[in-house]
């Protein structure tokens, strides 16, 4: 779920139809979920949830409104940006910088930047580190791996960086993390 920010309030308010596709509201007393756009009364704050896709507002539970449709089609940002976010996916371990993404995505680097976050509510940047921590995790516990080998094999092959990194996302080094998460196993 997403953050019901004062901008995405204004959109839902003002039936902003360049919203559509950067999110959903659900409205918990109606169980319906809208794209901004709708020209239903506008719901009362405090009861409104916000979802990336329409996907997950019908995964916890919510209807697509008969009026707006939102199930009706895949918008163009979000299945541009899906593309993006299986590109990451197949390619976190290589470097990938916002350029090259642009580049193979054929947008602006800031457009990029600015619907990425809007559609996952995170940056591209912020998204690839967490991918490859999440990954790193995983090789920590499940391999025997050395941590420069672990951060190479996602895409950090910059020990130090892939450290702080590390530390900076999980609280811990990547040793720590491994001695706490492997204790039970010894
Ligand atoms: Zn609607």
């Amino acid at each position: 779920m997403l953050e019901l920010t004062e901008l995405r309030w204004q959109a839902i308010y003002t039936n902003d139809i360049s919203s559509d596709g950067m999110f959903f509201y659900a409205v918990k007393t109606t169980g319906i979920f809208c794209r901004p756009s709708c020209k239903s009364k506008p719901p009362n704050r405090a009861n409104v949830d916000i979802f990336p896709d329409a996907k997950a507002a019908q995964a916890a539970d919510y209807r697509p409104c008969k009026r707006c449709k939102p199930t009706g089609q895949t918008l163009p940002n979000e299945e541009w940006i899906t593309q993006i976010t299986n590109y990451i996916h197949h390619h976190f371990t290589e470097e990938i910088t916002l350029a090259k993404l642009a580049d193979i995505a054929h947008g602006s680097p800031y457009h990029l930047h600015r619907t990425f976050k809007r559609v996952n509510g995170i940056t591209p940047a912020a998204y690839i580190h967490q991918l490859r921590i999440d990954r790193a995790k995983a090789k920590l516990i499940e391999t025997n791996s050395t941590v420069s080998e672990i951060g190479e094999a996602v895409g950090l092959a910059n020990t130090p960086y892939f450290i702080t990194l590390f530390k900076r996302l999980t609280g811990y080094t990547p040793a720590h993390y491994r001695q706490l998460h492997t204790k039970e196993v010894k």
